[in-house]
């Protein structure tokens, strides 16, 4: 992608309504737009990184056997009603709205009740089980503050993914399963070392804990105590001498830090699907109770974690595997460097390597400034004082180092 092409333009002020770190960095790089506190449109950089995001996801969601959705952000009030979940007193942040003829609608903000209603047009017999199935789409609700860029969103990108199953022996053996490719996606998101399995409170409908995905983080508002050496946390709102003791955990050896809640799976038992009426006939012609459960990702919160966390005083610092491009080519000097920087260009996108070119008529200084902000792996540098030796400036985002490299160098570094 060109540079001039581009409609999105950086910008040094910032925003003077974001306290958020990542938001104002987003904002500032041109990759994300406010609409208003708590939604955020993305623009054509910010998209490529929330895509990137979203297929680390689907991927290790597909490795475990995910079959993709897409729910209905409209949703009808009578399956929430089944379970209880429509009541403002329930349920405090919907948003809700209502068709011409006055019927009321509420706006998506879970799919718990809708998957189960869908599903059970087809799950009838213990033959139809056990599956996953997932969806990767846009969730609302009513948060009381949102002061805190994509973190927490009135309208942000949700993984949610359920699971049915004939038993409960078979249900734990999903659920781990489903952990286990948790902890991938944050590990592909360079996050790995730094999130946590923590046990939370599990929700209003079972005695069990569900398992939060806490990322340290200062910005975190989350309280959570750490283990250490057994690379598991527990949320400070369960954190009572009785839990310890079920849980194993020895107060002594916690640390408390601070973490954002990137993901959240929960035991769900039958609740949804006793109450929504979706039941299974075993072997023996029985009816029997589905057992669930339910796993949230919060992906553009994914995103804004991944920025705040990995950025300096410059700008952003993009993981290889979420940047928007690899490659930051600036051209400085007159038409022997546009020459060989168009041509560096097109041989860059042959070698499958995204690039973003920087082609306009701005100072070098400028076009630094933006491959900071911007917080490209790499950047390039074809001068007019280098083409005669046939060499590039390198400089990887992370260091800031600069070294001369040659083009064979230069491919080696990228391969
Ligand atoms: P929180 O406690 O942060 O409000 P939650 O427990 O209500 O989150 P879940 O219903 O468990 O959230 O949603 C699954 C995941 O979606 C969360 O783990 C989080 O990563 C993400 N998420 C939830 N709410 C938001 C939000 N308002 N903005 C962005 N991401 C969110
Ligand atoms: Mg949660």
């Amino acid at each position: 992608m060109r540079l001039s092409h581009l409609f999105t333009k950086t910008t040094k002020n910032v925003p003077a309504d974001e306290t958020a770190r990542n938001a104002q960095l987003l904002i500032q790089a041109g990759f994300i737009h406010k609409e208003m506190a708590g939604v955020y449109a993305y623009m054509p950089l910010g998209l490529r990184v929330l895509e990137k995001i979203k297929n680390i996801v689907r991927e290790e969601m597909n490795t475990v056997g995910g079959q993709e959705v897409l729910m209905t952000t409209l949703q009808p009030r009578d399956i929430w009603e089944k379970t209880d979940r429509w009541d403002d007193a329930k349920v405090d942040n919907w948003f809700k709205t209502k068709l011409a003829s006055g019927a009321e609608l509420g706006v998506g903000l879970t799919h718990e009740e809708p998957i189960v209603d869908a599903s059970g047009n087809y799950v009838h017999s213990y033959k139809d089980l056990p599956f996953f199935t997932y969806q990767i789409a846009n969730k609302f609700r009513n948060e009381l503050r949102a002061k805190s860029g994509l973190l927490r969103g009135r309208e942000f990108l949700m993984k949610d993914m359920y699971s049915f199953a004939r038993s409960q022996e078979e249900h734990e053996q999903m659920y781990e399963r489903a952990v286990e490719a948790y902890h991938k996606v944050y590990e592909r998101l360079g996050i790995g070392d730094r999130t946590y399995r923590t046990y939370a409170d599990g929700g209003i409908f079972t005695p069990r804990f569900s398992d939060e995905f806490q990322t340290l983080s200062d910005v975190g508002e989350d309280k959570i105590f750490v283990d250490e050496t057994k690379k598991i946390a527990i949320n400070e709102e369960i954190m009572t001498d009785d839990n310890l003791a079920k849980l194993g955990l020895n107060r002594g050896e916690l640390v408390e830090k601070r973490g954002v809640e990137v993901g959240n799976t929960f035991h769900l038992e039958s609740k949804y699907t006793d109450a929504l009426d979706v039941y299974y006939v075993n072997e023996q012609g029985e009816r029997r109770s589905i057992i669930m459960g339910c796993y949230g990702i919060g992906v553009s919160r994914l995103m804004g974690v991944v920025a705040e966390l990995f950025s300096d005083d410059k700008g952003l610092v993009w993981p290889e595997a979420v940047a928007p491009a690899r490659v930051y080519l600036v051209r400085i000097g007159g038409d022997d460097a546009i020459r060989h920087a168009d041509e560096l260009y097109e041989d860059l996108k042959a070698s499958g390597i995204e690039v973003l070119y920087d082609d306009r008529d701005e100072r070098p200084g400028a076009k630094f400034a933006d491959s900071e902000l911007m917080g490209i792996p790499y950047r390039i540098t074809v001068s007019d004082r280098l083409i005669e030796a046939e060499k590039y400036e390198f400089t990887p985002r992370n260091s800031g180092e600069t070294t001369e490299l040659t083009r064979s160098e230069l491919f080696a570094k990228l391969g």
